[in-house]
C-alpha cells in the first residue's frame, strides 16, 4: 500500500494542535511519538525528511537492524522502545533506545538496574500499567506500581511517568483519566498514552507522549 507519510504527519499534527487547544494545553507540551515497527527505513525516511526525529519501535531486534543506519543519515533521532522487554535485553535496549515505556516488573527493574551501571549510562523509563486489569495484557497490575516505582527509584532507574495500552474496542477515556490520576498521585510527569484510533482523547486527559503508528504509515502487515 502506498501511504503518503509527510502528508500524513501534517494531518496527525493537526489534529494534536486541535485537541491541545480545546484542552487548552501547548503542543510543545505533547510528544508525537511515530511507531515505526514493521516499516523499513525506506517508508520511515520520508518522514524523517518531513522533520520527524522521535519514533518507537516494540522489538529490540528489529530496531537494531534500522536504526543504526538511519542515524547515520539523520541527526538527532530520539529512539523509544515500546514493546514488552525480555530481561536479557535490557543491556541491548539501553544501547539503542533513549527512553523505555514498558518497565512492568521486578526482573526488569533488576535487569535495567544492571545494565545501566555496566554501561553507565541511565535512560528514562515509563512504568508500563495494566490499565484495564486484562489477563493477557503486559504491564504491572494496578497494584502493585506504588512498588515497583520504589524498586525503581532505589535502582537509580530515571523515572519519565506512566504508560497504559487501554483494553481493545471499548471507550479508553476512563482508562487515560486514571493513568492520569496515578501518576499525580505518584508525582510523575509524563503519561504515555493514545494510539491512532485515540490519541486525541489521550491529550484532553493529559497525555504528554502519544504513540502513533497507522495514522503515520497506514496498515501494518499481518
Ligand atoms: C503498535 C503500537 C502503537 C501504535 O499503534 P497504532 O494503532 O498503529 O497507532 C502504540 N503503542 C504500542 C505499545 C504499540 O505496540
Amino acid at each position: 500500500m502506498s501511504v503518503n507519510a509527510a502528508q500524513n504527519l501534517e494531518d496527525v499534527q493537526a489534529a494534536i494542535a486541535k485537541a491541545c487547544k480545546i484542552a487548552r494545553r501547548a503542543p510543545v507540551d505533547v510528544t508525537l511519538i511515530a511507531i515505526s515497527k514493521t516499516h523499513p527505513a525506506d517508508e520511515i525516511m520520508p518522514l524523517l525528511d518531513a522533520g520527524q526525529r522521535v519514533f518507537g519501535e516494540n522489538r529490540v531486534q528489529e530496531a537494531q537492524g534500522k536504526w543504526p543506519s538511519l542515524r547515520e543519515d539523520f541527526d538527532g533521532v530520539e529512539l523509544h522502545l515500546v514493546g514488552q522487554l525480555q530481561s536479557n535485553k535490557a543491556e541491548d535496549a539501553l544501547a539503542l533506545f533513549d527512553c523505555i515505556h514498558s518497565l512492568d516488573r521486578p526482573s526488569l527493574v533488576k535487569a535495567i538496574g544492571k545494565a545501566q551501571d555496566k554501561l553507565g549510562q541511565r535512560i528514562p523509563c515509563f512504568v508500563q500499567v495494566n490499565i484495564g486489569e486484562e489477563e493477557q495484557k503486559g504491564g504491572c497490575a494496578i497494584g502493585d506500581v506504588p512498588d515497583l516505582i520504589a524498586k525503581a527509584r532505589d535502582a537509580d532507574i530515571p523515572l519519565a511517568g506512566l504508560m497504559c495500552v487501554p483494553p481493545f474496542d471499548i471507550e479508553p477515556a476512563p482508562f487515560f483519566a486514571l493513568l492520569a490520576k496515578m501518576a499525580d498521585d505518584n508525582g510523575l510527569e509524563g503519561r504515555s498514552m493514545g494510539m491512532s484510533s485515540d490519541y486525541p482523547t489521550a491529550i484532553m486527559l493529559g497525555a504528554t507522549h502519544v504513540r502513533v503508528g497507522t495514522a503515520l504509515f497506514g496498515a501494518r502487515d499481518g
